[in-house]
Parts: C-alpha cells; structure tokens; sequence
C-alpha cells in the first residue's frame, strides 16, 4: 500500500494566507480523474475538503459559514491560485 502524499497549497480567497494541506496521492488522482471529493478523500474533514476545493482556511470558513446557513455565499478561485507545491512519493 502506498503512503504517497501530496502537499496541496492554496491561498485563502478571504483572509489571503496561504495554506498546506497533506492529502493522499491516491485520492488526488481519483479527484483529478473525475470522482467526488467525499469519495477521493474520505478520511478528510468537512473544512479540509471545503479547503481543497475553494482555498477557504478554516478560520474564514468558520466565519462565514459558521452560524448562519441559510446565507448563501459566492466566490471564485482560479487554478492559478492553486499550487502544487511537492509530489512525495515514500514508498
Ligand atoms: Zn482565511
């Protein structure tokens, strides 16, 4: 079984701090290859996967969808703001 992880960073669309988050590279090429995120990275939480997809820390995103969910919020993130920043492998 691989341990190969990925090192994914991005910069909060809100706040402006970028972020690292290690992810497998195994759901990285299933989320790349198509598949939802819950099902490529079942082992992350709620805000790390809200982060992968938007760059949202989890700060901002306890900010702005914290208590009010009937607010609906939009946002763009270009895929210049995400880097990939080391591709590990650790075999
Ligand atoms: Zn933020």
């Amino acid at each position: 079984m691989s341990t190969s992880i990925i090192w994914w960073e991005a910069r909060c669309p809100f706040c402006g701090k970028r972020n690292k988050l290690a992810i497998s590279a195994k759901g990285y090429k299933a989320w790349t290859s198509g598949a939802m995120v819950q099902d490529a990275f079942p082992e992350l939480g709620a805000n790390e996967r809200e982060f992968l997809i938007t760059g949202m820390c989890a700060k901002c995103q306890d900010d702005v969808f914290g208590d009010n969910d009937d607010k609906e919020y939009s946002f763009e993130v270009t895929d210049n703001e995400i880097a990939l920043l080391e591709y590990l492998d650790q075999y």
